[in-house]
């Protein structure tokens, strides 16, 4: 059996474990070592580290403190790597703890974070997953049950310093733009709540007021939210400081492609287990920029899909040129309305496309003026016919418990 390097406590604040870091900064001290060729456990707290709970009220994640997160498990050092390598890791397996077989999903208030859709749904709302095995549904949203396509949302190896610099340098010229808009263009820096491991005093004041927020996916890898980056997969980092510095965290049961929702995923804690290996000068051998993966010989087979195509034109009737974020928030509006003739809420249309295992396509990039992104409805979670008949939906879940929801203060 593995040996488990890295261990949490679901009952103690993510603060107390030095193995632990919610920032990315090159100075974070290694957790652990191994050795190429070793296979490893690591556990990981959900992505807010406990702030959210098993119950039926929203008020926490409309309260949620978003400068905490994500909390990630690392970093783990690996013995002989330098910069330019390639850090293969194969993601052996993922599970869930025995005491914690739940997950959430939600959405953010508009006034704290947002979320794909958040001009529709401008107040939080929460949706709980139980697991049953490989399996989860919710008493949330009636009617459905499908496999857990089990991942990391999170995972990647620490910048170098200049790395980071670039980072901080191009993100603040975007916050710039626009630095009060809400929700935010950007997460900059934020001292007050960064857990940087192992460092403390002086050490940990500096590299918290520069570490760059794991928000965003950048060259590293980093928060991707790509669920197809699930148990099997091998992926292959770009490595920046000796010794790669390998953090991962925010583990998801299922997710939809775009993670739409944005506390989007089925959020869990778990373990991870992995096995590392290097490729020594493997970035510029294979012109390496940003990781690439190989997904699992294994996954939830789901062949049969509901497609619906949404194009550049918002939801004013106007005409955008070419705009892939807009043609897909038009195929999930799309999605919910016609989801809403079974008798689904808004809330629980929103929430299912972000959890269950829906796929998003650029279909067309060229055809001007108007992109075309389409989203893949798998019809066989559904414990109903979800195609279209002559005579109409047959089917409703109307009068079920809704997605609790937790209004602005
Ligand atoms: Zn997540």
């Amino acid at each position: 059996m593995a040996e488990t390097i890295i261990k949490i406590d679901l009952n103690k604040s993510p603060y107390e474990n030095e193995k632990v870091h919610n920032r990315w900064h090159p100075d974070i001290p290694m957790a652990a070592m191994v050795k190429p060729g070793d296979d490893f456990i690591v556990e990981c707290h959900d992505w807010t580290g406990g702030q959210i709970n098993n119950d039926d009220n929203a008020e926490d994640v409309r309260d949620v403190d978003l400068t905490q997160v994500h909390f990630l498990s690392g970093p783990v050092g690996v013995e002989g790597a330098e910069p330019g390598d390639l850090l293969v890791v194969d993601i052996l397996d993922i599970g869930t703890f025995e005491e914690s077989q739940w997950g959430f999903n939600g959405f953010f208030s508009k006034q704290n974070g947002g979320g794909f859709l958040t001009e529709h749904f401008p107040e939080a709302q929460k949706t709980i997953w139980d697991f049953n095995g490989m399996f989860t549904k919710s008493r949330h949203i009636p009617g459905v049950e499908f496999a857990g396509l089990i991942h990391p949302g999170l995972i990647g190896c620490l910048p170098s310093k200049s790395m980071l610099d670039e980072w901080n340098k191009r993100e603040k010229e975007l916050y710039d733009t626009d630095p009060d808009r809400v929700p935010g263009l950007v997460n900059l820096p934020f001292a007050d709540t960064a857990h940087m491991g192992k460092l403390n005093g002086d050490a940990r004041n500096a590299a918290a007021a520069e570490g760059a927020r794991t928000v965003p996916p950048r060259e590293h890898g980093g928060n991707c939210d790509i669920k197809d980056l699930s148990r099997g997969s091998q992926i292959y980092f770009p490595v920046y400081v000796k010794d790669a510095g390998l953090s991962v965290g925010d583990l998801h049961f299922s997710q939809g492609d775009g993670e739409i929702t944005f506390c989007g995923a089925i959020e869990m804690a778990g373990w991870i287990h992995m096995r590392v290996n290097l490729i020594k000068g493997g970035m510029e051998k294979y012109a390496i920029k940003n990781p690439i993966f190989k997904p699992s010989p294994m996954a939830p087979k789901y062949d049969d899909y509901l497609i619906f195509e949404g194009i550049s034109v918002d939801e004013e009737g106007k005409q955008h040129y070419l705009d892939v974020h807009i043609a897909y928030r038009q195929a999930c509006l799309n999605a919910i309305e016609y989801l809403k003739k079974f008798g689904y809420s808004g809330a629980q249309a929103y929430s299912l496309l972000g959890c269950a295992p829906v796929q998003g396509h650029i279909s067309g990039v060229v055809d001007v003026p108007n992109a075309c992104a389409t989203l893949w409805l798998p019809t066989d979670i559904f414990e109903f016919d979800l195609k279209p008949g002559v005579d109409g939906p047959q089917h409703s879940v109307a009068g079920s418990m809704d997605v609790p929801l937790a209004k602005d203060k």
